[in-house]
């Protein structure tokens, strides 16, 4: 479930700063540099380590905004993140651009088969691209890995106050990205029906 991690950690960049406000973890090409050096596994780019520039860090960030308009639509009936939800792309824009990502880099499917492990089809990049579109079409790919899968149906824009995250329920009753939302949006529902109950007293 690579694809899923990959597809979701991105769009999870955007996030609560804690304060009510909301952080970008890819605001400058250093933060776009941690980020990518904690997935350069994911990414196979761990034997080749890039330092992104502007062009690569402008690229993700695009990249970024056309999956989390996308992910606006996937969780309809659903309200998307409130983070960017005044500014999503018109759809045949977002998936254009997922498109054109993904197409940086044409892909061979290789079998790798290890012993005791079952027979595993991967997607190796085709010549040699530069290090920078490898990347950017790896994220394209799982994006587009993970709206056409299974999980596409579990994602969820989490409804706790300030929380700004799209995440992936792992059981079917889960309603919030994290317990910690969960106890937020718990004392604030709490104090909610304090409130309506003191305003209707007589
Ligand atoms: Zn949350």
């Amino acid at each position: 479930m690579t694809a899923t991690r990959l597809a979701l950690d991105l769009a999870v960049t955007i996030r609560h700063d804690g304060h009510g406000g909301v952080a970008d973890d890819l605001a400058d090409t250093a933060g776009l540099a941690a980020w990518l050096r904690e997935r350069a596994a994911l990414l196979d780019c761990a034997a080749d380590p890039v330092i992104p520039d502007q062009a690569l860090h402008t690229a993700v960030r695009e990249l970024r905004a056309a999956v989390r308009s996308l992910f606006a639509r996937a969780v309809r009936p659903g309200p998307p993140s409130s983070a960017d939800a005044h500014r999503l792309l018109p759809e045949s824009e977002a998936i254009g651009r997922l498109n054109a990502a993904a197409a940086l880099v044409p892909t061979a499917p290789q079998l790798s088969w290890d012993p005791g492990a079952p027979p595993e089809l991967r997607l190796h990049p085709a010549g040699s691209p530069p290090a920078a579109d490898r990347i950017v079409a790896a994220l394209a790919r799982a994006a587009i890995a993970f709206l056409d899968g299974p999980d596409r149906a579990l994602l969820r824009a989490c409804p706790a106050p300030r929380c700004v995250r799209y995440f992936v329920k792992d059981h079917a009753r889960q309603e919030w990205c994290t317990p910690s939302c969960g106890n937020r949006a718990r004392v604030a529902r709490h104090h909610e029906r304090r409130r309506e109950g003191r305003d209707g007293a007589p």
